[in-house]
């Protein structure tokens, strides 16, 4: 276990069989500290590396695995779609980040030179193991890996989700055989309330604040989260005036290029279609100074991006509205918002009305358990990706409804499965 072990981010788990020096690498992340620099999981030595399976392009998932090609070419593995925004993501985090990163832009583009990309079903081969990938619903090209060991077959969970989303369906794990589950346990704690309510709500709160003649600020995620709310306003309130910046931009494009990877690729084409790209900072002045009018900008946290100049011209007026559509890290500006009121310590009172919606992309705690039970021959559940809290209550939960073990590994433990 190099990371992700009773801790949210920095997913890294080496998987190999017992007397085999080499294995593969299931997903290679990165966290943030509280001062916001980068953190890593431990460190295996690349020459190790049959391949790194990466499941999807948040970075805690893929930031870390550009630094093994400042020594090494190992091949990585992921979807093509997770390749295209993973290099988005990473590209950005350079932009952002980059004095404290271990590596460059050139490991990134050695990274996608050493890439194979693999669709969702497919099964492949690496050094004689057979890897199966299978449709992971969290984000668009995520993916779990099915991995074949000599005796037993391990499932990787990666991020998961078991809804139907407009932009993803719902993880294929109905019947799925394995002897080992590897599982994310974000939300062990507590369960989403229903998709449908909260789009209800999240609406008509829309069409009370544009009524009342003031505007929206939707501070997003830009990979995935802006997009599945541009898909949802085509669909509810396809004629109001709605606008979308920054990055969530880019992954909108890239997204309708490799648009078999999306659910409802009719509503995010209607989006596209209907709503508008912020061009310049002339567009953005007139969408701040005229009412009504609904923006989508990263960052989702209100920590930069675009979002940080919206709020800045939309927060202090009473009629407008700031939308909260993404989990809050504490120490970030959205979460000061949510508890203060105020953006930062001793700033001014923001005066828009503030809402927050739960739409998050992960299996509440009922829908990870309903995980586990759809598993054929199941003997062991690994929970990773949560904090201790949460994998211990899944941990405890599985084991009493269901009657099967778990461990849920510390960073460096090693265990045999
Ligand atoms: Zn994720
Ligand atoms: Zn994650």
């Amino acid at each position: 276990m190099l990371g992700a072990g009773r801790e949210v981010g920095r997913a890294g788990i080496f998987l190999t069989l017992e007397n085999d020096e080499k294995g593969v690498l299931l997903d290679y992340g990165i966290a943030f500290d509280d001062q916001d620099r980068p953190v890593f999981p431990l460190h295996v030595s690349p020459s190790k590396l049959k391949a790194i399976l990466i499941t999807h392009s948040h970075l805690d998932h893929i930031g870390a695995a550009p630094l093994f090609y400042v020594s090494a070419k190992p091949l990585v593995i992921a979807t093509k779609l997770t390749l295209v925004t993973g290099k988005l993501m990473i590209e950005d985090m350079i932009r952002l980040s980059g004095y404290y990163l271990p590596y460059e832009y050139p490991e990134l583009v050695s990274m996608l030179e050493n890439s194979k990309d693999v669709g969702i079903g497919e099964t492949i081969e690496v050094e004689n193991l057979q890897i199966e990938v299978l449709n992971a619903g969290h984000i668009p090209g995520s993916c779990m890996y099915r991995v074949h060991l000599k005796s037993k077959t391990v499932l990787y969970s990666g991020d998961v989700n078991t809804i139907d989303t407009r932009l993803v369906r719902g993880a294929d794990v109905a019947g799925v055989e394995a002897e080992v589950l590897i599982m994310e346990s974000t939300y062990g704690l507590f369960n989403h309330p229903p998709r449908s309510r909260v789009e209800e709500k999240f609406v008509e709160t829309l069409r009370m604040v544009l009524e009342d003649g003031g505007s929206v600020l939707i501070p997003s995620f830009s990979l995935a989260r802006a997009q599945e709310i541009l898909a949802l306003l085509a669909e509810k309130m396809p004629y109001a005036n709605i606008y979308y910046d920054g990055m969530a931009r880019d992954i909108m494009t890239i997204y309708l290029e490799y648009s078999e990877y999306i659910n409802r690729v009719d509503l995010l084409k209607k989006a596209y279609t209907l709503f508008d790209a912020v061009k310049d900072s002339q567009m953005r002045k007139k969408i701040c100074n005229e009412p009504g009018n609904i923006v989508v900008a990263p960052a989702g946290m209100l920590k930069g991006g675009p979002a940080a100049y919206y709020i800045k011209r939309l927060g202090f007026n009473p009629k407008n509205a700031i939308v909260l559509v993404s989990f809050q890290s504490p120490s970030t500006p959205g979460r000061k918002l949510l508890t203060d009121g105020v953006l930062e310590e001793g700033g001014g009172f923001v005066k828009a009305k503030v809402f927050w919606f739960d739409f998050s992309s992960h299996a509440g705690a009922d829908d990870l358990v309903k995980v586990v039970k759809s598993i054929k021959n199941l003997e062991k559940l690994v929970l990773i990706h949560g904090s201790e809290d949460s994998v211990y209550t899944i941990g405890y939960r599985v084991k009493e409804e269901l009657g099967i073990d778990f461990v849920a590994p510390a960073n460096g433990d090693s265990i045999a499965i």
